[in-house]
């Protein structure tokens, strides 16, 4: 079965396709078994290359290209892009003209979708609505699900939920404190990165060879964005991010949780409308806000290396709030059998890996610090004689996106 994943963000929208064919084994709902087969095709668009300039890559196992686009809208150039998949080399346009599923990201699904489900006109309807609650993401999901529709007509579509792995978290760790009607108004910790946390959790698993079942796991996503989920028996039952991805852990440029009071504060006496407030909380806080310097780790790990005492208090902040989060995800499992590490600083950041863990060497965990050195990709990371073994995964949410679409389309 050839499957089409589209994963399409705020400033980008990257596209692959895979041959699951020979993963037909067995009956029924299957886990996630298989270590991902090379893409036979993979396109990426930057729509923020330039102003009115789209960026595109694309890239075969044979052959790559980049190109840049002017543009208006957005549906042209996912057309351009998915063009390519049929003037590529021979094999890519084999596979491209037996599709059988494409699988979308889709940030929210509030709590109407707990599992990954077929698209029908219900289901758009549903996406579109909740663009109230992802004003940026949702409405991009769908015109991802409407530029193939124009392109490959009625090839059955799957959507993948952000949310979807946190949709059946306990009451008492999504429901906020405030007054009961604004549960009604659909205010409650929605959670966001499921398909990632999901994959990790089951490729722990899988790396441990335990049953997910027997597991307490805290998975680390830290990339741009960066929240934690508490994982029993493979169920998120807690995670950082909350109604937004606002909530939670430091990020790159986003502040996580803050005293909502602050707010009030800078309405009041500040004058801050909703919108300044919006972006400097989005854009300009985090990583990026503290140090002045960058919402990338990297640069600010050079800052620091060259002496900035900002960035040296940024990463300060990010490694204290990602060790209280860390206890408190251990204390809604009560306990943990293991760690996890992913994303572009959770796979990367030797020193950010180590300095959450010190926290809980009092548990008796103890990385092993060369091989934390060496960011071992799918490997421990922890010594032999810690009690909870520590894991760096690499994160495959496209992978899973086509799992869940075979999955739900072989039925
Ligand atoms: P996204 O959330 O956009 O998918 P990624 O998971 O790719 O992002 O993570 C991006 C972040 O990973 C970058 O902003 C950068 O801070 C961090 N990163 C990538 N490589 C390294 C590295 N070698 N050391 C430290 N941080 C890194």
């Amino acid at each position: 079965m050839k499957i089409l994943v589209m994963n399409a963000g705020s400033s980008s929208q990257k596209s692959c396709l895979y041959d699951l064919s020979g993963n037909s084994s067995g009956n029924g709902k299957e886990q996630l078994s298989e270590q991902p087969p090379q893409p036979l095709w993979q396109a990426e668009i930057d729509w923020t290359h330039q102003s009115g300039v789209a960026e595109l890559k694309v890239k075969t196992q044979q052959q790559s290209l980049k190109e840049e686009i002017p543009f208006e809208s957005r549906s042209p150039v996912m057309a351009y892009m998915l063009e390519t998949l049929w003037s590529g080399p021979t094999q890519v346009i084999a596979a491209a003209t037996e599709i059988s599923g494409v699988g979308h990201r889709v940030v929210h699904g509030g709590q109407q979708y707990q599992d990954s489900v077929k698209i029908t006109p219900e289901v758009k309807q549903t996406i579109a609505d909740l663009a109230t609650l992802a004003p940026v993401h949702n409405p991009v999901n769908l015109e991802g699900i409407e530029a193939i529709e124009a392109i490959l007509g009625d090839v059955p579509q799957v959507a993948v939920f952000d949310t979807a792995f946190h949709a059946r978290m306990p009451e008492a760790a999504a429901v906020y404190p405030v007054p009961y009607e604004w549960l009604k108004q659909g205010i409650r910790r929605y959670g966001f990165h499921g398909t990632s946390h999901r994959y990790c959790a089951q490729r722990t698993a899988q790396l441990l060879d335990r049953p997910l079942q027997d597991l307490r796991i805290v998975t680390c996503h830290l990339g741009n964005g960066c929240s934690l989920a508490a994982i029993q028996a493979g169920q998120s039952i807690d995670t950082t991010m909350g109604f937004t991805p606002l909530d939670g852990l430091m990020m790159g440029s986003r502040s996580g949780s803050i005293d909502p009071g602050i707010l009030l504060y800078l309405m009041r006496q500040e004058g801050y409308t909703v919108e300044k407030l919006e972006s400097v909380l989005n854009k300009g806080s985090g990583l990026l806000g503290v140090s002045g310097v960058s919402n990338d780790m990297r640069s600010v790990m050079e800052a620091i290396e060259a002496g900035n005492v900002q960035a040296k208090l940024a990463v300060e902040i990010y490694i204290h709030r990602l060790k209280q989060c860390i206890g408190s995800m251990i204390a809604s499992l009560g306990g943990l059998d293991v760690l996890v590490f992913t994303a572009g600083v959770g796979e990367n950041a030797p020193q950010i890996r180590a300095g959450a863990c010190e926290a809980f060497a009092y548990l008796g965990l103890q990385l092993d610090l060369e091989r934390n050195a060496q960011s071992p990709r799918d490997q421990l990371i922890s010594s032999p004689d810690s009690t909870i073994p520590v894991l760096i995964i690499h994160t495959q949410e496209d992978w899973t996106i086509a799992w869940d679409c075979w999955n739900l389309l072989r039925e």
